[in-house]
């Protein structure tokens, strides 16, 4: 992949940016750039930036280019970076809190994966449990993703129906779990902590 050169002069650069960053502050530095973690991505080969490449950007502040990225919201958590890493460098969450990090600075880059991500999270708080169709209504429905594209509920269709006929979905709406609001209490308390280091 090609990659345009970036200006490093540019007075969009912000060398505190990788501080910002929790929860690898320091040892963000530390990258030593081999390559493992690019090399052990799943989904690397859709990112705009590799892991790698995105660590690089950091450490240099390019904080523009970076929240811009589509890298971190195609990062699954997978973790196999994380534990690879000769560093120690936790990548998986730095790559949570670049997400974090774009909401909250409200950048327009928040694209459908953002959204996605919002969707799901909406339907675990209400119902302590995952529902598919009741996450991919509601996504595809978003007044946002529908503006961007409108039709691409028919692009998922076939494979609603497949996992409809394989019992993988019911449209059946989703059931409370018992004990939804001790779940709903960890969303509450997972924000307080995010707000409180944001606030740091
Ligand atoms: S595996 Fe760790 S040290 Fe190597 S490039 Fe990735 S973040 Fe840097
Ligand atoms: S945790 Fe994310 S960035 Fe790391 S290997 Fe898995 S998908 Fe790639």
């Amino acid at each position: 992949m090609s990659v345009e050169p970036f200006d490093l002069t540019s007075t969009t650069r912000n060398p505190g940016f990788a501080k910002e960053v929790w929860p690898d502050k320091s040892k963000l530095f530390t990258c030593i750039q081999c390559g493992t973690c690019t090399a052990s991505c799943p989904t690397a080969f859709a990112m705009d930036f590799n892991p790698r490449q995105l660590l690089r950007m950091l450490q240099l502040g390019l904080y523009e280019d970076v929240l811009k990225s589509k890298t971190f919201w195609l990062c699954t958590t997978c973790y196999s970076c994380t534990v690879r890493c000769p560093r120690g460098i936790s990548i998986t969450e730095t790559f949570q809190a670049l997400k974090r990090l774009s909401l909250a600075k409200g950048w327009e880059k928040k694209g459908d994966s953002a959204r996605f991500y919002e969707t799901f999270m909406e339907v675990v708080r209400r119902t302590g449990r995952m529902h598919e169709t009741e996450t991919m209504m509601r996504w595809m429905l978003n007044p946002k993703v529908l503006k961007d594209k409108p039709f691409r509920a028919f692009g998922f269709a076939s494979l609603g129906l497949a996992m409809l006929r394989k019992g993988k979905m019911s449209l059946l709406p989703p059931k409370k779990i018992e004990g939804v609001d001790q779940v709903q209490a960890m969303f509450d308390k997972a924000a307080e902590i995010r707000a409180r280091k944001e606030a740091r």
